[in-house]
C-alpha cells in the first residue's frame, strides 16, 4: 500500500505479544536503538521512521489492511474478508489473551468482560491479516 514518508501518524500505542515485545528490546539493544518518550507518539518512531521496522508488532504490519486500522490518509488496502475469516479460524488465540493478561497486570485494562471479547476480535482480525499478506 501506499505510504507517505516520514508521516507515522499511525505509529502511536500499539499493543504487542510477549514475543513481540521481547523480539524490539532484543533488537533495539543489539542496534543501539534508545526509545524516546514522547506523548502518544510510539518511542520508536525516530527522525521520520520506524526503527524497529524489521521487528515491528503485528498490529503495525497490518496497518492499513485491517478495517478496525485505517490509514487516516485513505490509503487503505484491506484485505479479502473471506481469507481474513480463513485465516482466523487457522490461527488461535493465545496471543490475544497473553496480551490482555499483560494489559490487566499494568493496570491498564480493568475489567476482563469489559474488553476481552474487543480486543480478540481485534487481535485475530490483524493476525489473520497479516497471514494472509504473507501468503
Ligand atoms: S499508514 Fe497512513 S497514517 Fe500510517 S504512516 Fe502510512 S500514510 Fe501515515
Ligand atoms: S513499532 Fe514502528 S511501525 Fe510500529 S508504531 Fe512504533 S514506529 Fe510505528
Amino acid at each position: 500500500m501506499r505510504c507517505d514518508d516520514g508521516c507515522g501518524a499511525c505509529c502511536g500505542v500499539v499493543p504487542a505479544g510477549y514475543d513481540e515485545y521481547n523480539a524490539i528490546i532484543e533488537y533495539a539493544l543489539a542496534h543501539g536503538i534508545k526509545p524516546i518518550a514522547q506523548g502518544v507518539t510510539c518511542p520508536f518512531y525516530q527522525e521520520g521512521k520506524c526503527t524497529v521496522y524489521p521487528v515491528r508488532p503485528t498490529m503495525c504490519h497490518v496497518f492499513g489492511h485491517v478495517k478496525e486500522m485505517p490509514c487516516v490518509k485513505g490509503y487503505n488496502v484491506n484485505v479479502d474478508p473471506k481469507i481474513v475469516r480463513k485465516a482466523v479460524e487457522e490461527s488461535g488465540k493465545d496471543s490475544a489473551v497473553l496480551l490482555h493478561e499483560a494489559l490487566v497486570d499494568f493496570g491498564i485494562v480493568k475489567s476482563t468482560s469489559e474488553v476481552l471479547g474487543d480486543l480478540t476480535s481485534l487481535l485475530e482480525a490483524a493476525m489473520a491479516a497479516q497471514r494472509a499478506l504473507n501468503r
